[in-house]
């Protein structure tokens, strides 16, 4: 689950890590109140999307102005108009897609002086199973930018669990932003910090880009990309408060409130399939044959039939959708409980696209006997490799 910069940064300030004072606000008159409690003279007023990129984004809406979706004011008549042109309107940056995103809340934040950025992210890493700092004096920039092409600039560690974070990971982390003195101090502190939030609320990815020096000295996180693990919110009450699901794929929260493993993807044929091995299988072989799936989706091992009707449903909905692919492997789950669910929604929601039934194991008779009787236009197919052949010559008509 992603959070807003302003969160991230309240999060990160529960555990020392140094942030700028600032007021988030929904509404542009908001905005004065804003700005005369936080003093100037130098406010920045920042969109609050979950996507990255704002500074050097732009508006769709010519009234929204030239100047992207972060920008530095030096008058609250600025702050206000700023917010008055940012709020409601939509910003395209390099993460949102084309369409971009509308901005429903900023951060008004007290201003810094800049004297160096850098970068800092932590993550978990597959590869040694670890949390791995990254860590590159090249600040404020698109860090794909500066993998590839000064990747000699990143510096790249793990913690190892059983240790934890130790003052020699904090002295890395300052030797790799070139920092001395006090300076390496806080580096070594902010460390230390930034594990500990990472460990204790189950951070699935930290970046701080930028981490400033202010002209005075003092190390800072101007910015706070935060993702959580999804499946450790349960323990975690104040976080899964934070999600703001006007920023969420709408099919995937539907597809949440029934518990089914729903993932929006950019391809043309909608797959139904139980168990995720299955899934990822049923991919595959789509592509194989020249399509591209237009989601995953794992309706679990015992699913209902008010289950397997949520989620056709949600495939259906999906304009990019030409064509539907369900492939059941029956072991806990029946066929004839798939069968009954498809029939159930096609006669709710109809079928306007070509519908290919691959199904297997438990009561598998009794499955295709129920949709075989339903005179519903179904494409029935024998085995994964038939169903795909199938769904692709259906979809390309
Ligand atoms: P992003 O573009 O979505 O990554 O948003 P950031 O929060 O990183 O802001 C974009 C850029 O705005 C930063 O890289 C800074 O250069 C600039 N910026 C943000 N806050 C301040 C500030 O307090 N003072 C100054 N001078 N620049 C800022
Ligand atoms: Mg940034």
């Amino acid at each position: 689950m992603n959070i807003h910069e302003y969160q991230g940064k309240a999060v990160l300030k529960e555990f020392g890590v140094p942030v700028s004072n600032g007021r988030a606000i929904f509404r542009a008159d908001e905005a004065a109140a804003a700005a005369r409690e936080l003093g100037g003279p130098l406010w920045v007023v920042k969109s609050q999307i979950h996507a990255g990129g704002r500074g050097k984004g732009k508006f769709k809406e010519a009234s929204a102005g030239e100047k992207g979706g972060v920008r530095l004011a030096r008058s609250i008549e600025e702050v206000e108009a700023f917010a008055g042109q940012m709020l409601g309107a939509t910003l395209v940056t390099i993460q949102t897609g084309p369409a971009g995103k509308q901005v429903n809340r900023l951060y008004i934040e007290d201003g810094s002086d800049i004297a160096k950025e850098f970068y800092l992210s932590m993550l978990v890493d597959r590869g040694t199973s670890r949390i791995a700092f990254v860590v590159s004096t090249e600040g404020g920039m698109n860090i794909e930018d500066v993998a590839h092409d000064t990747p000699e600039k990143i510096v790249t560690f793990s913690v190892d669990p059983a240790t934890g974070v130790m003052p020699h990971h904090g002295r890395r982390v300052a030797q790799a932003l070139g920092l001395t003195g006090d300076l390496a101090k806080q580096a070594e502190k902010l460390a230390a910090q930034l594990y500990a939030a990472f460990v204790a609320k189950d951070m699935e990815m930290l970046e701080i880009n930028p981490l400033i020096v202010t002209t005075d000295g003092k190390l800072k996180a101007l910015d706070a990309k935060i993702s959580f693990d999804g499946n450790a919110l349960y323990r975690h009450p104040d976080i899964a408060a934070l999600r703001d699901e006007t920023e969420e794929d709408a099919k995937e929260i539907e597809a949440s409130k029934y518990d089914l493993n729903y993932i929006t993807l950019d391809g043309t044929i909608g797959c139904m399939v139980n168990g995720a091995g299955l899934a990822m299988a049923t991919m595959d072989i789509i592509k194989l044959y020249g399509e591209s799936p237009a989601n995953f989706l794992d309706v679990g091992g015992g699913a209902s039939k008010e289950k397997v009707t949520a989620a056709f449903k949600i495939i259906t909905a999906d304009p990019n959708v030409k064509g539907i692919l369900i492939n059941i492997f029956g072991g806990i789950m029946r066929c004839d409980v798939i069968a009954e669910g498809v029939i159930a929604a096609v006669k709710d929601v109809g079928l306007q696209v070509p519908l290919v039934v691959r199904l297997e194991g438990t009561n598998v008779d009794l499955g295709k006997k129920i949709i075989a009787e339903s005179g519903l236009n179904v494409i029935s197919a024998d085995d994964l490799d038939d169903a795909a052949q199938k769904i692709v010559k259906a979809v390309r008509g």
